[in-house]
């Protein structure tokens, strides 16, 4: 009998099973997956890690987390600074001086206020209501027209008019010449892979791979005294009252014969006739100076069963059926954490300070 079965070896669930078992409790983690990590997990194919699921980039401006996960892996000293390749011109992400420069030609952050503000006036925008309107009074519509609408229309699926402001507010937008793409304190990328990381993380904790939560269910009350539950709450269901929105992803990778691609780990495609999203050279996210490289294109589609979901699709109607799903779980002594079975775009580092937090509360309330 463990105190713990936790579902799911991912960032949430690996970092609720650290802190449980330094507490001194039998603990088992199951993945359906044959790996842990998750998604932020990654491989080496020619002596380069791969991020598998997509480019995952620690930043963060919690203290706290940051030492955590910080006694697990050495992080280097990356800087996330995306470019954005719009039909062959190249701008600054996130939006900032660079990129206002290029696409006005204006050189002082008052011109380019002006700019903005212009272009927001003309778009007849007061309060934004949606994903298009907050993203014209931010940036104007110059750059809404090409940075934000082709990219977003392919990573979501839907126009920017059908979706929450709270998604590009996710950028920063600067009126200084500064490249980094997170306003964040700490950033980096664990030297050697997040894969290392998770490895350390469940360093003496049983992990069973292969393992399908919905295989075991009947006899969990026998395996353990509690269940940590991370994956997709609709799932966990069986759909009973339908099932949540997602976007799933898929990568095309490739190894090339070459020591430099692309010049940069990230380059988004930002018009909308491009099929992929962004192209994600591995390497970069580590320095890398071998004289290949590994490549991936980034596709997004709709989730359907049977799909990895990746993103929640955070719209007025999902977020009516989650509260549903939400109200069941309520009533099943489970735990649920994690992006997937909260329904949120965390963060990386939000996820660990939500897994920090549950097993402080659970063990508080023992
Ligand atoms: N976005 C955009 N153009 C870009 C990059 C981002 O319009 O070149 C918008 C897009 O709507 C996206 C959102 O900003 O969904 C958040 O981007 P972020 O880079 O945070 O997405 P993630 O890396 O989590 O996929």
């Amino acid at each position: 009998m463990y105190d713990y079965l936790v579902v799911g070896a991912g960032l949430y669930g690996a970092v609720f099973a650290r802190c449980a078992a330094d507490d001194g409790k039998k603990v088992l983690v199951i993945d359906k997956r044959d790996h842990i990590g998750g998604n932020c997990y990654t491989e080496s194919i020619e002596g380069i890690n791969v991020h598998k699921y997509g480019a995952h980039i620690f930043h963060t401006n919690d203290r706290e987390v940051w030492e955590f996960v910080n006694r697990y892996a050495d992080f280097n000293r990356y800087t996330n600074s995306p470019v954005a390749n719009y039909k062959g011109e190249l701008y600054s992400l996130p939006f900032n001086m660079y990129t206002f420069n290029k696409m006005w030609g204006v050189i002082t952050p008052d011109e380019a206020r002006m700019r903005i503000e212009e272009q927001r006036r003309e778009a007849g925008i007061t309060e934004p209501h949606n994903l298009e309107e907050q993203a014209i009074s931010l940036v104007g519509k110059d750059i809404y027209d090409k940075l934000i609408k082709g990219y977003t229309m392919k990573q979501w699926g839907r126009p920017c008019s059908e979706l929450p402001a709270s998604i590009i507010k996710r950028l920063p937008v600067r009126f200084t010449y500064d490249n980094n793409y997170f306003n964040a304190l700490y950033q980096g990328i664990p030297m050697g892979g997040y894969t290392k990381l998770f490895e350390k993380l469940l360093d003496g904790i049983e992990v069973r791979l292969g393992t399908d939560y919905s295989k075991l269910k009947e006899e969990a009350g026998q395996i353990a005294a509690k269940v940590v539950y991370t994956g997709a709450l609709d799932e966990f269901f069986g759909y009973e009252l339908g099932h949540l929105e997602y976007r799933t992803v898929r990568f095309e990778t490739e190894t090339l014969d070459t020591p430099n691609y692309q010049g940069n780990a990230v380059i988004n495609y930002t018009d909308e006739e491009t099929p992929y999203t962004r192209i994600i050279e591995h390497k970069f996210f580590e320095f890398g100076t071998s004289d290949k490289t590994v490549i991936s294109r980034e596709y997004s589609y709709e989730w359907k069963i049977g799909d990895e979901p990746f993103y929640p699709v955070n719209d007025t109607k999902n977020g009516e059926l989650y509260a549903k799903y939400e109200d069941k779980a309520k009533s099943t002594g489970i735990i649920f954490g994690g992006r997937l079975a909260d329904y949120k775009y965390y963060d990386m580092d939000v996820t660990v300070r939500k897994a920090l937090d549950m097993y402080r509360e659970v063990s508080a309330a023992v």
